[in-house]
């Protein structure tokens, strides 16, 4: 089985390594946000859209245009364009939202395909035109290195390097089964009663986070009256401060899904999860805001905002986690799961008293509403298992032919797992370890 995996590590360039990777982040952006205005107007005009080759030539001609293109290495100028005909491709195939025009400041990167050169056990890299740099050794990178994606972010600089290796296919180390219902009270119940309670850490950050948004509108209102510059030294001060309090809410949030999908995914050899699409779930919790208590109304805004991207991450993760550990995930049909018993199979809204409580009109079964739910997801993909005739009863039977069904599986839930990023797919693109690890993988499972 191909691994793709990406490794990353802060970077500690010099102060002309850093003036050098603005300058080359900068043209990056340049030549992207320039090649987005053209695709713009010919689509505008009803033209064909341009393709790789057609925006390549392009360039060229920008580079005679502006000359100091030319300090920037040339593939990481093409990279762009490349990330960019990706986006367009995701928007046409309805992946995606129209690309937007990158802003300074927003994912300043770009990538090597080629000619990086790793020095693991001196902690330091090679790149084209920038040289040595060392970088924070954190953990070996395994595997042959295929590209070097370098990104600035809240005043720091990030290497991330993508590997490809041949791994043995592995047999699962558990042998249980488990379906998984996400929600916004809870954001993971799982068919065995236990469950993930949400990241709670965002209220506190919320608060500040308003704090300095609140600073940086005064500042600018300021401004405006005095006719003074808009940028002063005090709105960029609160600016930054703005952005490392979303950088700390996205790391908080990635830590915690990639503990929660990685004990998920090493303590069971299938799991099951309702086959959602993000947009579906965004609706979904608007309702629930409505039904639910005034609790949940606060919470909207940006902690919903969170929660909706983890659960299209939380689903991405456990895709290629699961595999990893050489289970199966199943995706399967979220119609009814909360409202039916799964003691005597009777389905009625009735049976769902209460958001938490759930009791069979028929049969008088009771448990928590989430936790049926999940029974019910753990169910139906058994249901799929003994339909492939894959099913033994006893968990064990898989282990053989885990490695073809999980390809199987793992190819059959890739179009809607690539659908459900839909505004994050196109900031993803940008980075080494968005969409291509997730079509690469898709090609090496089919
Ligand atoms: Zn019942």
């Amino acid at each position: 089985m191909q691994r793709l995996q990406a490794f990353k590590y802060e970077l500690m360039p010099g102060s002309e390594q850093q003036r050098d990777m603005r300058r080359f982040a900068g043209s990056c952006r340049f030549v992207y946000n320039k090649a987005l205005a053209m695709q713009k107007s010919l689509y505008e005009q009803g033209a064909k859209k341009l393709g790789y080759a057609g925006l390549c030539k392009s360039l060229l001609g920008w580079k005679a245009e502006s000359t100091w293109l030319a300090e920037t290495p040339s593939q990481a100028l093409q990279q762009t364009l490349k990330d960019l005909e990706r986006a367009y491709s995701n928007f046409f195939a309805k992946r995606a939202d129209f690309p937007r025009f990158n802003k300074k400041g927003m994912g300043d990167s770009f990538r090597y395909p080629q000619g990086c050169k790793l020095d693991q056990p001196n902690s330091r890299i090679f790149l084209p035109k920038l040289g040595w740099i060392r970088y924070r050794n954190s953990r070996d990178v395994l595997g042959e290195v295929r590209n070097v994606t370098v990104s600035y972010s809240s005043g720091k600089w990030f290497v991330s390097i993508q590997t490809q290796r041949e791994v043995e296919q592995p047999l699962p180390a558990a042998t249980s089964a488990i379906g998984i219902d996400v929600g916004i009270v809870r954001f993971a119940t799982m068919s065995d009663v236990s469950f993930v309670a949400p990241l709670n850490s965002f209220k506190e950050h919320q608060q500040r986070l308003a704090r300095y948004q609140r600073r940086m509108s005064h500042k600018a209102k300021c401004n405006v009256k005095l006719k003074r510059t808009k940028f002063s030294s005090n709105w960029k001060k609160a600016k930054l401060k703005v952005q490392q309090i979303h950088n700390t809410i996205a790391n908080a949030r990635k830590d915690f899904l990639h503990k929660t999908t990685t004990t998920i995914s090493q303590n069971h050899a299938l799991v099951c999860v309702e086959d959602l699409q993000v947009k579906n779930m965004s609706k979904s919790s608007k309702g629930n805001c409505e039904q639910h208590s005034k609790k949940v109304k606060q919470k909207s805004g940006l902690n919903r905002a969170i929660l909706d991207q983890g659960w299209g991450e939380f689903r991405r993760q456990l895709e290629y986690k699961v595999m990893w550990y050489g289970g199966i995930l199943l995706a399967v049909s979220p119609h009814h799961t909360s409202q039916t018993c799964p003691d005597c199979d009777h389905a009625s809204k009735d049976n769902r008293q209460t958001q938490t409580k759930f009791l069979c009109v028929n049969c008088r079964y009771e448990n928590h509403a989430d936790v049926v739910g999940a029974i019910n997801i753990l169910s139906r993909g058994m249901q799929i298992l003994r339909d492939k005739g894959q099913d033994k009863a006893d968990a064990s039977a898989w282990h053989e032919s885990a490695a073809r069904i999980a390809c199987e599986v793992n190819g059959a839930v890739m179009p809607s797992a690539t659908g459900t990023h839909r505004s994050a797919c196109a900031k993803s693109s940008r980075s080494a370890v968005g969409i291509p690890v997730l079509s690469a993988l898709a090609a090496a499972a089919g």
